[in-house]
């Protein structure tokens, strides 16, 4: 990962936060699969900044009140259970790295950086299952997005699932790790981005199922739910 990807990151949950429409969410998720493929040790290429960057960044430390921490005790608020390490996909190669960002929790941030996106990633990394409140649960820090989940009297409604079936994957046995197996009766997708629908196969599972279809027996492919 590249710092690069971290921020694109960062700015695509802070817009999810500040306005509920993460624009900027597909692009960073083009970004995730570039750095996957390259799965390089070499250490980030990058320019130092330029005065009037490193000037602009250092002002900003002026301009906002980073003595005020209420939001770093505030984003840990329901967890049940924190998640950290890789997921990694069947051929045992890594999708999703929570050790690639471990460099975000450097106290000072680099005068590349808006000390102000700097602190959101902090804030981001905080991974795990969370309740929310009584019925409605989240995992977040597993993917780009997070995945909320409410549960019904009969089952789970899922609400964006993540941008690959690993992750969702495994966002939904770290739940299951702690709450009632119920199936999955719904998924919702807040929007159309990747990290919001394409791990939807990771919590709703394909399955071949038998039927009748004008008296005869039929096979056909249809989507059943993990959980049960
Ligand atoms: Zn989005």
């Amino acid at each position: 990962m590249t710092r690069n990807t971290t921020f694109k990151r960062a700015v695509c949950l802070a817009q999810k936060n500040l306005s509920g429409a993460a624009i900027a969410c597909a692009f960073a998720v083009n970004a995730v699969a570039s750095d996957n493929a390259a799965q390089s040790s070499e250490p980030p290429l990058g320019k130092s900044a330029t005065a009037q960057t490193a000037a602009r960044n250092a002002a900003v430390l002026q301009q906002l009140p980073f003595t005020e921490r209420e939001d770093f005790a505030s984003v840990k608020r329901g967890l049940i259970a924190p998640f950290k390490g890789d997921i990694k996909n069947a051929a045992g190669r890594i999708v999703w790295s929570l050790n690639a960002y471990e460099f975000e929790q450097a106290d000072k941030s680099p005068d590349t950086v808006n000390p102000s996106l700097w602190r959101l990633a902090q804030l981001n990394a905080h991974a795990g299952l969370f309740k929310v409140t009584d019925r409605v649960y989240q995992v977040r820090g597993l993917d780009l997005s997070n995945m909320t989940i409410i549960e019904s009297d009969t089952g789970l409604i899922i609400i964006d699932p993540l941008s690959f079936t690993e992750t969702a994957r495994a966002a939904i046995d770290l739940y299951y790790q702690h709450r009632p197996k119920k199936p999955v009766l719904a998924v919702i997708y807040s929007h159309s981005h990747a990290d919001h629908f394409g791990g939807v196969r990771g919590v709703w599972k394909r399955r071949r199922v038998q039927g009748r279809q004008g008296g005869k027996s039929t096979r056909r492919s249809a989507y059943g739910t993990r959980g049960q």
